[in-house]
């Protein structure tokens, strides 16, 4: 195993004993997913977390994640050393309408849908790659991503408004190809993220109500993770904790 690979597996193992801690300090009986965002890190790290056992990578730019998770594909394929299926492309980050066909023929879940255009687009695009392929593709799940800031800013970047999330559920649990799964939010800045993760559990009883199905509440990432998983939070997404700090371009 190669040093970088060492160094993964024991960021790894300490974000798991977090997570771990965090659940039964909760008392839950379930335990959240961990989705390892991997932005701005290259597929060969992509490739070492999949032989460590990550299961699901997250992603936020598709120009970068389009060529990352080809490069994973084409070397899982090739190399008859990794077994094991291909990990499972989550995306989580701003997204155009015209992104959509590209994002649907990587991800197998898009967390960061905002607006009633996005889930058509995406309803589309997931509808075309499929008649291309001609096969029976799963539905693309789609979480709704919800703005906690308060009020709700509206500025196309911190996701829908909490009383635009019902109209939107309903577009995504009506459109072919589309399952609606969940709700996605980060915390605002500069306020305790318990409170703000605890709205977020509020809203997702009451679009579970609806949408028995829309089982899953994206929440948490590196600072925290243990407020998502005392509020109820299914999958986590944690970037630096496990690669290290992002380099920035510029
Ligand atoms: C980058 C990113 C994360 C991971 O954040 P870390 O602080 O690196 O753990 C989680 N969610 C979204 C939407 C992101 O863009």
């Amino acid at each position: 195993m190669d040093e970088r690979s060492i160094e993964l597996r024991s960021n790894l193992a300490a974000v798991r004993t977090r997570i771990e801690d965090a659940a039964l300090a909760a008392g839950r009986a379930d335990r959240p997913e961990l989705i390892v965002v991997t932005k701005y890190f290259p597929a060969a790290d992509v490739l070492r977390l999949h032989r460590l056992g990550v299961t699901q990578i997250g992603e936020n730019k598709d120009q970068e994640a389009a060529g990352k998770a080809a490069e994973v594909a084409e070397t899982l394929h090739r190399d008859a050393t990794r077994s094991g299926p291909p990990p499972r492309w989550h995306f989580i980050g701003q997204l155009q309408t015209n992104k959509a066909n590209s994002v649907v023929r990587y991800a197998s879940a898009v967390h960061s849908v905002d607006r009633i255009k996005l889930a058509n687009a995406l309803a589309k695009a997931h509808t075309r790659a499929t008649a291309e392929h001609d096969d029976v593709a799963d539905p693309l799940d789609c979480l709704i991503q919800v703005d906690l800031r308060q009020p709700a800013q509206g500025d196309g970047r911190g996701g829908t408004a909490p009383e635009l999330v019902d109209q939107l559920a309903e577009t995504i649990a009506a459109a072919q190809g589309l399952r609606l799964a969940g709700l996605m939010a980060v915390a605002p800045l500069g306020e305790d993220p318990g409170a703000a993760f605890e709205r977020l559990a509020i809203l997702h009883q009451e679009l579970l109500a609806q949408h028995p199905e829309a089982r899953m509440l994206s929440a948490g990432m590196s600072q925290d993770l243990e407020a998502a998983v005392a509020h109820g939070a299914t999958h986590l997404r944690i970037g630096r904790d496990v690669l290290g700090e992002r380099q920035y371009p510029g």
